[in-house]
C-alpha cells in the first residue's frame, strides 16, 4: 500500500466557548493541515496528484483562512477546537476522494507543539 501526505498552512482567530482558561479569550494560531491518503492502485505512477490534492484542501481552507472561526461554519456550532477542525477536513475531504484512494487521516496543529489528529474508525 502507498501512502502520501501534504501539508496546507492557515491562520484563523478562534475563542473556546466553553472552557475556563486563557483559549476563552479570542486568540489567533497559524494553523497546520497534514492530509495523509492511502492506496493500492497508481495512475501514472501517483496515487493522487499533489497538485490535486492541494486544491481540494485549498477549496477548505480558503473559507476559514483569516476568518474568526466562531463565527464562519461549521465552527458557528461547534467548538473550533484542533479536533474539530481536523474531523471537519476529514469528512470534507473524504467525500472528493477518487475511488482508489482512501483518506487515512488528517492532522491540525495549532502549535509547533500541540496537535489533533482525526482518521477513520479501523
Ligand atoms: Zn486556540
Amino acid at each position: 500500500m502507498y501512502e502520501i501526505g501534504v501539508i496546507r498552512r492557515f491562520s484563523a482567530a478562534h475563542r473556546l466557548r466553553n472552557y475556563n482558561g486563557k483559549c476563552e479569550n479570542l486568540h489567533g494560531h497559524n494553523y497546520k493541515v497534514e492530509v495523509a491518503v492511502q492506496g493500492n492502485t497508481l495512475v501514472n505512477g501517483m496515487l493522487i496528484d499533489f497538485v490535486v490534492l492541494k486544491q481540494k484542501i485549498d477549496t477548505i481552507i480558503n473559507a476559514l483562512d483569516h476568518s474568526y472561526l466562531n463565527e464562519t461554519e461549521p465552527f458557528t456550532k461547534i467548538e473550533p477546537s484542533a479536533e474539530n477542525i481536523a474531523e471537519y477536513f476529514y469528512k470534507a475531504l473524504s467525500a472528493q476522494m477518487p475511488g482508489t484512494v482512501f483518506l487515512s487521516s488528517v492532522t491540525v496543529w495549532e502549535s509547533d507543539d500541540n496537535w489533533a489528529i482525526y482518521r477513520a474508525d479501523k
